[in-house]
């Protein structure tokens, strides 16, 4: 069973590269940013209690979100494996991870962290806003977005060096170059395709 946490600032193709390799490696994407904005868009209560955060660039308090995840993991269709998409994303969070992996006697295999110099995140930001239609891709949530990923989520990224789980990725090519490199660190990982 591999696990597999995408770790990117926003507008470095996370969600691009969550899909082909969960395509690839045939198992499931779990997007906490798009579990969200479904819930916005059908109005449920976690929906409602998310928008504001999502609409400022904040993040979603980590309660609320940590047990969306935890939720998420009882599904069946994790049982071989899954990658996540924007979680863990504060230390908060990577304890509460730790824990709900433990809890199914399971672990993560690796951390795989896209990075690229701020103007190319800009950059996509600017083209995706054109269609995306999401209420945080105008410049200055974007700016928020990029400076709350530096405060609390740069900090995990260091953790998971620390523990020998990180594969980083230039993530400043087109979207076939960054996947060619997503999965030539995969494999350094040992999860073949
Ligand atoms: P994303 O689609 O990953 O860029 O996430 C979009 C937005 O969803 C973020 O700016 C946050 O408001 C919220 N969000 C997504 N994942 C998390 C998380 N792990 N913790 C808190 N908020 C989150």
């Amino acid at each position: 069973m591999n696990i597999v946490v995408l770790l990117g600032p926003p507008g470095v193709g996370k969600g691009t590269q969550a899909e082909i390799i969960s395509a690839k490696l045939g198992i499931p994407a779990i997007s906490t940013g798009q579990i969200f904005r479904d819930n916005v868009e059908s109005g449920t209560e976690l929906g409602v209690l998310a928008s504001g955060y999502l609409d400022q660039g904040e993040y979603v308090p980590d309660v609320v979100t940590t047990s969306m995840v935890s939720e998420r993991l009882d599904q069946d269709d994790v049982a071989e494996g899954f990658l996540l998409d924007g979680f863990p994303r504060t230390l908060s969070q990577v304890s509460a991870l730790e824990t709900l992996l433990d809890d199914r006697g399971w672990k993560i295999t690796a951390v795989i962290s896209l990075e690229a110099p701020e103007h190319i995140a800009v950059e996509h930001m600017t083209k995706r806003a054109k269609d995306s239609g999401r209420s945080d891709d105008k410049p200055e949530v974007f700016r928020k977005r990029l400076d709350v990923y530096h405060e609390r989520t740069e900090p995990i990224v260091t953790h998971y060096q620390d523990r020998g789980l990180l594969y980083s990725v230039d993530a400043s090519g087109t979207i076939p170059e960054v996947s060619a490199n997503v999965f030539t660190q995969l494999e350094a990982a040992g999860i073949g395709v």
